[in-house]
């Protein structure tokens, strides 16, 4: 039975904001990562309560670098460096920790679907984050389930959305406006700063006492985990707000745009094709300009 925990930073407890927390550089970059370690740890305890015999933990934020290897627990395998998001080990089941909510979700805390860019992204209509993309990935194209997940309140309820059966803890629950097309994509993550973080000692007995009933419950009535159906052909849709000063360095100045895929038979292509495109100067087939 094998575990693989898919991190992230934003939707960790304790973490504030981005460019303090988040970023490499960041004055409070070191606290960050070791309460993200901490919450995984308390994943990967319950796993191997519940009878995995392999836990595989995912280092997603950025490129990877946040786990804190001499603090993780020694059981655990540790992924990470740059490549694709969905490109992982083979596992049995997919679980969460540190997770965000998507783009422009209300009381959210760092809201964002993988970039500020993003104002909402779409499969055939169904409005993902950076939470329903990979799960998504996994369950229909590799009937991979998701079975747990831990970030704040408003990611708690986008998962237990896309898979009513699954196991959660909020570890903080922010108190933010949504946002949309109207605000630069520069804007987005300090106008979401605002949150009450939960008890410490309460999340990390969450997490390790959820993640754990839901591996129990994986393996008595794995049809548990079913999500809530979407089928192909996929096509990808996003809109994107015109690029952010700090990216303009690195993509251009791009303006507000809407980018769309041609149609796949794997939600993996539709994700992939529209990662292709989405720095690309527009071009008339696969960009709107809004
Ligand atoms: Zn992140």
């Amino acid at each position: 039975m094998h575990v693989l925990i898919v991190t992230d930073l934003e939707g960790v407890g304790g973490v504030l904001n981005y460019p303090d927390w988040c970023t490499p550089a960041g004055l409070r970059n070191e606290a960050g990562c070791r309460f993200l370690t901490e919450e995984v740890n308390a994943a990967v305890a319950g796993f191997f309560a519940a009878g995995a015999t392999e836990v595989t933990v995912d280092d997603g934020h950025g490129s990877g670098g946040s786990i804190r290897g001499e603090l993780l627990d020694g059981r655990a395998a540790l992924q990470r460096g740059s490549r694709v998001p969905p490109d992982q080990d083979p596992c049995d089941v997919l679980a969460f920790v540190g997770q965000h909510a998507k783009a422009g979700t209300p009381n959210a805390h760092l809201a964002h679907t993988q970039t500020p860019e993003a104002v909402d992204f779409r499969i055939n209509g169904v409005s993902l984050g950076d939470f329903g993309q990979i799960a998504y990935i996994n369950y229909n194209d590799r009937n991979i389930p998701t079975i747990f997940a831990a970030g704040d309140l408003a990611l708690t309820k986008e998962a237990k959305e896309l898979v009513p059966g699954i196991f959660t803890t909020a570890v903080k629950e922010g108190f933010n406006r949504p946002l949309d097309m109207s605000c630069p994509a520069g804007e987005v993550m300090a106008r979401q700063s605002a949150a009450v973080h939960y008890p410490r000692a309460q999340v990390l007995a969450s997490i390790r006492k959820e993640a754990g009933l839901a591996l129990q419950k994986y393996l008595s009535d794995p049809g548990s985990f079913a999500m809530k159906p979407l089928p192909g052909p996929y096509r990808a849709e996003a809109e994107y707000r015109a690029t952010s000063p700090r990216l303009i360095p690195l993509v251009g100045d791009l303006p507000p745009r809407r980018i769309t895929t041609g149609l796949h038979d794997t939600v993996d292509g539709a994700f992939r094709e529209f990662y292709y495109y989405e720095w690309r100067k527009p071009d008339p087939e696969h960009h709107t300009l809004l």
